[in-house]
């Protein structure tokens, strides 16, 4: 089961392959990207990713690279890894060009991928739940385009870790609950499970989108509207969704219980009912 790399066509093991210096996505944060997990060999929502993958390329105004040929490159990698629970990370930057804020308009797309076995959250925090922060959203205006400069994410996540808490979420300077640092957020409240609307100020989540699902196919009733910082100390239960991070109960946010403080009841069955989907 090699963790392999894809660059180009060309297939390697990860430590082999190298990204030319003047590649746009390493010197401009031009790229975007995507990552996909697969369950018992199969790839979960993969249509939905390469979907957000296209809007993200027309989000940077990329010239067009068909959703198949990128379907096809995915595949050459998994079937060569032959990874059954494995990550793959897509990344497409505007390309290699002499360094220039505006680009040439001779450019090839450069697709970078990398495959590797999932590193599954472990069930003492699935089961307990985790301890999160709330910082101050301070990202751009485009969060809907999953760009690859996430700096800001990666500095909230540091700064969680660097407080012993496991995420942090973004709040924006008035009061409204945004995402996670590679999540989306819910809550739920009397039975409802609400979270954030899709707005530019988050990314649309492929899991969001299937927990959405799943609570109509289960009955619980579903709120999209925006939560306000101050409701979140009243929630009954309160989570964390992304491919990796799936469903994944909340403890504490800035030291404050929510709920039992424990992963909630609709939290554990959605998860459940996830999984299953999943592993189909
Ligand atoms: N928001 C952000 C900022 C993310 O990076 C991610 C992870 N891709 C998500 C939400 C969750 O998205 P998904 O469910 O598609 O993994």
């Amino acid at each position: 089961m090699p963790e392999l790399s894809y660059l180009n066509g060309k297939i390697r093991p990860i430590s082999e392959t190298y990204v030319p210096v003047e590649d746009r996505g390493y010197q401009f944060g031009d790229a975007v990207y995507e990552f996909i997990a697969s369950y018992n060999g199969k790839m979960f929502c993969m249509k939905e990713h390469l979907d957000r993958l296209q809007h993200s390329m027309q989000g940077l105004s990329f010239p067009k690279l068909s959703e198949t040929f990128i379907e096809n490159a995915v595949f050459e990698l998994f079937e060569k890894a032959e990874i059954p629970r494995a990550g793959i990370y897509i990344q497409v930057s505007r390309g290699v060009a002499p360094r220039d804020h505006a680009w040439p308009k001779e450019i090839k797309l450069q697709v970078i991928m990398t495959i590797k076995e999932v590193k599954e959250v472990p069930l003492k925090l699935r089961k307990d739940g985790v301890d999160i922060i709330i910082v101050q959203d301070e990202r751009w205006s485009n969060c809907d385009i999953k760009t690859v400069q996430i700096l800001p994410n990666a500095m909230a996540k540091q700064k969680a870790k660097n407080q012993g808490a496991y995420d942090a979420i973004f709040v924006s300077k008035d009061g409204i609950v945004r995402e996670g640092t590679s999540s989306n957020f819910f809550i739920v409240k009397d039975g409802r499970l609400i979270t954030p609307p899709l707005t530019k100020n988050i990314l649309p989540g492929i899991t969001r989108k299937v927990v959405l699902d799943l609570a109509g196919d289960t009955g619980i009733k579903v709120e999209e509207r925006f939560i306000l910082k101050t409701e979140l100390f009243s929630a009954d239960e309160a989570f964390l969704t992304g491919t990796i991070t799936e469903i994944l109960g909340i403890k504490t946010i800035d030291g404050i219980q929510i709920g039992n403080g424990k992963s909630g009841e609709i939290t554990q069955k959605l998860y459940k009912a996830l999984r299953e989907k999943a592993e189909i």
